[in-house]
């Protein structure tokens, strides 16, 4: 029962999510729900997009402008995600901080996709909140978070560094950066490991995938962000299987 509360509260920040994603790239402070197109502000029944797709209605009843994909993607992704970490972790701090990093992430996805941009508006008060919550995780001592962000933000600085010396600038970002500092604080060390080589390989199968299917060229930006987050939740939810499953068959 309590499960589908967790997925119900994964809906409402999904909203709110889908919200910061389209204000906080724009430099607009979080106002009322409303149209990205012609501002107008959106009945409360439709701060939701997902009952406005279940009728399909979605559009804006102002200009008529469609409702994205990404806001009931984002909004039934949180509520999945939210009943999945209560199944998983139950009451525990674990929780706690994940349904906030899983925030985090969605909003990371959806702006770095859509706009290929990492917003430091979003990282810096992110890596804050996982410095500090490092002292507080089951099974974290902040050396171990410590060390992780640390290796996060100088892999990718080298490589952002190397990237943009071989590829010309805007290879890896800044975002990408922060982003891989945050990931190392909230995996630690070793996982940090873990998590960066899943990161390479994962972006390595996908983009070769898109670019043998030619949904991208070789020449195509690849946004590298949903890679972190991907390599990140698979070290965070399955990160020792995985290790073991690497070393040891
Ligand atoms: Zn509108």
């Amino acid at each position: 029962m309590t499960v589908v509360l967790f997925a119900l509260l994964g809906l409402l920040v999904g909203g709110l999510v889908n919200q910061l994603g389209s204000d906080l790239p724009a430099r607009r402070a979080l106002t009322r729900p409303h149209c990205p197109h012609c501002g107008q502000n959106r009945p409360c029944q439709q701060w939701l997009s997902l009952p406005a797709y279940l009728v399909g209605r979605a559009q804006c009843p102002s200009c008529n402008a469609r409702i994205s994909l990404r806001h009931p993607l984002a909004e039934i992704g949180l509520a999945v995600a939210y009943g999945y970490l209560w199944i998983t972790f139950g009451p525990s701090v674990k929780l706690a901080l994940y349904l906030v990093y899983s925030a985090i992430f969605a909003i990371v996805l959806i702006t770095d996709i859509e706009r290929r941009l990492i917003l430091n508006v979003l990282m810096f008060p992110a890596i804050l909140f996982a410095a500090v919550a490092s002292f507080f995780t089951p099974g974290m001592v902040w050396q171990s978070a410590l060390a992780g962000g640390v290796i996060g933000l100088l892999f990718f600085l080298g490589a952002a560094l190397v990237g943009n010396a071989v590829f010309g600038s805007g290879a890896l970002g800044g975002g990408d950066v922060t982003l891989a500092a945050f990931i190392g604080l909230i995996v630690g060390f070793p996982l940090i490991v873990e998590a960066l080589v899943l990161t390479i390989l994962i972006g390595a199968a996908i983009s070769l995938l898109l670019i043998v299917t030619r949904v991208r060229t070789l020449h195509d930006h690849i946004p590298y962000g949903p890679f972190l987050v991907a390599g990140a939740i698979a070290t965070l939810l399955w990160g020792y299987p995985i290790a073991d499953w690497f070393l040891y068959r």
